[in-house]
This record gives C-alpha cells, structure tokens and sequence, in this order.
C-alpha cells in the first residue's frame, strides 16, 4: 500500500511515454490485466484486517481509476492522431489542373462512306451489306468470272480456303441482293474488301462502295446521269465527268469515268500525271450472265452497277496526298476532318 501512490505516477508516466496503441496496450496489461501490478494489490486485500479493507480497497479503486482513464484518454489521443495522419497522406488537391480528354472525329474513310450513303438514300437507295469472306460463287461465279477467266488473274485473291475468299470486291453484295430481291432494286453496297497488293497506292484493304439499280427499261443514259449528279453532289460543284470504254466481266458495255484532277483543275499536276483527268471508278450495264445467275429475267429487265474506291474518292475531296495516311492511325491526321 506504501507503493500505491509511486506505483499510480509510474503508470500514467509509462501512458504518456506511449506513442502507439501496442505500447499502450502493453502498459494496461501491466499495470491492469490479470497479472497486473495494480491488479495484485486488489488481490492482496483479503490479507488486510476487516477494519483496513474498505480504506484501501476505495484508495487502490481510485488509482485503478484514475489509470483507466488515462489509458482511455491516451488511446483516443493516439486513434486521433492515426487518423488525421491517414487524412494529410491521402489528401487530395483539388487546386491541379484536371486531365482533360481528348475529343475524337470520324475517320475521313467513314465520313466518306456515310456522305455517299446519304446523297444515296436521298434519292431512294437502301443500303445493302454481306460478309467479308465470300465463296467463290458469289465472288467471281455468279459475277461472270469462271474459274478459267483470265480476270481472276486482275484480282490478287486472299484465299482462306480452296472455296473461300476474302472478298475482293462488294459486287458479291449485288449478287446476294438480287437472289433475294425482286426488281426493281436500288442499293448501294459499301464495305471493306481485300486485294493481295501493297504499295504506295495500294493496300491489302480498303473500302469499296457499289451501287445497283435493276428495273424495266433501265439504260445507259441513266447509268450517266446518276454517275454524273452524284459526283457533282459529292465534290459540291460542277465537276466534269467523261466516261471511257472499258471492260469489266459482269457488265457489258462497261466505261471508266473520270473526274477533272481537283488539285490542279485540268492544269496538270502529279496526282493527274499531267492528264488533267482522273479515274473516280468502274460502271457498267449489268450483263446478261449476272442476271441469270441470280435468276432475273434478262428480257424483261435491265439494269446498271457502279463501284468506286471509298479512299481515292476520300483523298480527292480532303486533298489528302498519300493514302498510306488513313491507315496509320496518327491522331494529328485524323482530328483534322
Ligand atoms: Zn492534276
């Protein structure tokens, strides 16, 4: 008992001294747990006369108390503390200057295909699509390229087996649509397509868009108008278009057109190779062949097909020099359009 009073000072001086919860736990445990000093001394009460007991036990409470208590200060200090140190590490400064994310733009190829598609649709054109890997009936077959055809040979085939091909035009696409369609039809049949070629001007992909227009009574005159008023309304002015004649297996007769070179306006330049003129695409009256394969009555109708490539058409109205470009996926390049 003589302890009491050093042993209480030595207690709260060892809660003071403790900077973290385990050395504070360890202090309570010594002082207040099972084995505890403080802990003993209650024990040892029944040792004292029945006249000391009630004395001692209130005064050996009260330091009990009072050590209690300062544990339980001590921890909340300390809990403080671990937290208002947790708050300053994860602190966040809402002063900085956010990330801001980039905005993107269409690529010029699907800007291209979608203002083909509308000056189409305008007019009355649905949009037609099929797949990318074709078999060979629908391919070169049905579009009057038989296997010995020396037209095969223009194209650089992908071959993904002895039947299969990826598809090196969308005219497969024509040929699908007029298996399911009655005439009259009026599509247009955009899509990537694959050619086993690369070089400056060329790519093992690119992007083809077809149309198809199959009814009574259809001519050449109106192959040549609607050539003629949609390329004026693609390039927004008064292109000069001519058409020359040329041959293609599932069109008979067949013509290339060309447009007026937009980057020198008939003066000559590289892109022409100073022949005023460039080729825009392929066109034709659908030959009786493709009509019969697709089981379309030749006598009754008649009809025309055009394709043009999607990146040349691109590159013309965007100026764009080197093709290469849209497939290199270089943010500067495509954010401008
Ligand atoms: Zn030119």
């Amino acid at each position: 008992m003589e302890n009491l009073k050093s042993l209480t000072d030595e207690a709260l001086a060892l809660v003071a001294q403790s900077d973290d919860l385990a050395s504070l736990d360890k202090v309570r445990v010594g002082y207040l747990g099972k084995k505890g000093q403080i802990t003993a001394l209650l024990k040892g009460l029944g040792k004292l006369s029945a006249a000391e007991r009630p004395a001692a036990g209130a005064e050996i409470n009260r330091a009990k108390q009072q050590v209690t208590e300062s544990l339980d200060q001590r921890k909340q200090t300390l809990e403080n503390r671990a937290i208002d140190l947790q708050l300053a590490e994860e602190a966040v400064d809402i002063g900085l200057a956010g990330r801001r994310s980039d905005v993107g733009g269409l690529h010029p190829v699907t800007r291209t295909i979608q203002r083909i598609e509308s000056i189409f649709s305008s007019v009355g054109y649905t949009v037609a699509e099929g797949p990318e890997i074709e078999d060979d009936f629908h391919n070169f077959e049905a579009l009057n390229i038989p296997s010995h055809h020396p037209a095969r040979a223009m194209h650089d085939t992908f071959y993904v087996s002895e039947n299969h091909v990826l598809r090196t035009h969308t005219s497969p696409v024509q040929i699908r649509t007029m298996i399911q369609q009655e005439p009259p039809i009026h599509v247009i049949c955009p899509g990537r397509v694959y050619r086993c070629d690369s070089d400056l001007t060329h790519t093992p992909m690119f992007h083809q868009v077809e149309g198809l227009v199959v009814d009574k009574n259809i001519s050449f005159a109106e192959l040549k108008g609607t050539v003629d008023q949609f390329l004026k309304a693609f390039f927004e002015m008064d292109v000069p278009v001519r058409f020359r004649p040329s041959y293609f297996p599932f069109t008979e007769p067949s013509a290339e057109v060309d447009i007026q070179c937009s980057a020198c306006r008939g003066a000559g330049c590289r892109i022409c190779k100073e022949t005023d003129w460039v080729e825009i695409m392929g066109c034709g009256m659908v030959h009786p062949n493709v009509f019969k394969a697709c089981d379309i009555d030749a006598a009754t109708f008649s009809g025309f097909a055009f394709g043009m490539g999607v990146e040349r058409l691109a590159m013309m109205r965007y100026g764009v020099k080197d093709l290469r470009l849209f497939f290199e996926n270089d943010f500067d390049f495509v954010v401008q359009f």
